[in-house]
């Protein structure tokens, strides 16, 4: 969990980005005395022979030092998506609308996920699919995009001021990813701005962030976010009612299930006004790239004729067809170990 991320040139990346690293460092490490992590390098281009099989890679080093890496029984891909490379999400884009999906979205990924694998395949010949559907993750923060985390559950979304909707709910905060960052483009605000509120729990302005978390009254909430505060309350108590009778599916704005109250309430059952609230400010970013290489069952990388291309392999997020339109969260991780293993054991079985 220590791993810092960072980038070719040295530059670090905020954030616990190696979290997955180490199990994938250590068993390269262990495995054989001869194996070779070379960091801070970054592959350019596939060596192909006279056939057409990729028998290495071309990189540089940080430094600029050019190398060429001999693979005697093939190439595994495994560089990722491309979620970060918003012009190719864009250019290939064909589910958002464009006025939603634009140019200045920010990215939950490192400035690494560039789609690199896929460009250097595609240099050799193979083909891709489902590139138009990128995933947006709802729960980005709005000054960087980088991933606040949380669930639907015990949250209410609702639109900022200067929307039709100011101060209302206006999505199953429970939903799919892709309904709740639609949900944001249509009656968030700039870039899909929307405002989360839950309960603070046991938490206090002393875990307030600048510009994206704030605890604090009601009544400071609609200071802060310039929203009438009898309609945040109105949100809240019909929200809070319907929560206590199991009755969220009959709301206007039906929600699939919820355990917590938002509001705070005194014992006579009114509204608390010095109870403490939690106020995130939240917008879609670009999270998860479930197209990309078209890849067999033994991962090997195919054409556009369907065939093989010899000696090229591929692996996680860089391939395309697992998840068809909507990976449902938490599957990645189980994907990339699954696949890197059949990927392995084919390029050592020559199949
Ligand atoms: C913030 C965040 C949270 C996530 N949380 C979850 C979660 O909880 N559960 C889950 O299942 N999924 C999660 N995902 C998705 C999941 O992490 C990714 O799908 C998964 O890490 C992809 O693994 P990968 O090995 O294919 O690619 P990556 O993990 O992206 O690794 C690709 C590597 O290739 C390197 N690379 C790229 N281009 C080159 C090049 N030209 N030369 C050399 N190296 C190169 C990159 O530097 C990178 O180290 C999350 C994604 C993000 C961004």
């Amino acid at each position: 969990n220590s791993f810092d991320g960072g980038m070719v040139s040295g530059e670090k990346i905020e954030g616990r980005w190696g979290t997955y690293f180490a199990v994938p460092l250590n068993t390269i490490m262990n495995a054989n005395e001869k194996n070779t992590i070379m960091t801070r390098t970054k592959a350019t281009e596939l060596i192909t022979d006279e056939e057409g099989r990729v028998t290495g890679v071309k990189a540089v080093k940080y430094d600029g030092t050019e190398v060429e890496i001999t693979a005697n029984m093939g190439v595994i891909l495994a560089t990722g998506g491309y979620a970060y490379n918003r012009e190719m999400v864009i250019e290939t884009n064909d589910y958002w609308d464009k006025d939603d999906l634009k140019p200045d979205i920010l990215s939950t990924n490192r400035p690494l996920s560039m789609g690199e694998g896929i460009i250097m395949a595609q240099q050799v010949g193979a083909a891709t699919k489902g590139m138009d559907f990128t995933q947006l993750m709802p729960l980005g923060w709005v000054d960087t995009g980088h991933l606040a985390g949380g669930t639907g559950e015990n949250v209410i979304y609702i639109s900022p001021a200067g929307t039709s909707n100011a101060g209302k709910r206006y999505v199953d905060e429970s939903a799919e990813r892709d309904v709740l960052c639609q949900g944001a483009f249509d009656y968030g605000g700039e870039k899909g701005l929307f405002v989360e509120i839950s309960n603070a729990g046991n938490r206090t302005k002393e875990n307030n962030v600048e510009g994206r978390l704030y605890i604090c009254t009601l009544k400071e909430a609609a200071e802060m976010l310039e929203l009438d505060e009898e309609t945040i309350k109105n949100t809240i108590i019909e929200y809070d009612d319907a929560v206590r009778t199991d009755t969220l599916h009959e709301l206007d704005v039906p929600k699939s299930a919820a355990t917590a109250l938002i509001g705070n309430y005194n014992e006579d059952g009114s509204f608390n006004e010095e109870g403490l609230l939690a106020v995130r400010y939240l917008a879609p970013s670009t999270h998860h790239t479930m197209g990309g290489l078209v890849v067999d069952t033994s991962r090997r990388v195919l054409d556009k004729d369907g065939k093989p291309i010899e000696g090229l392999y591929a692996a996680g997020e860089v391939t395309a067809g697992f998840f068809a339109g909507n990976r449902l969260g938490g599957n990645a991780v189980a994907e990339i170990i699954v696949s890197g293993r059949i990927a392995g054991e084919s390029v050592t079985k020559n199949k």
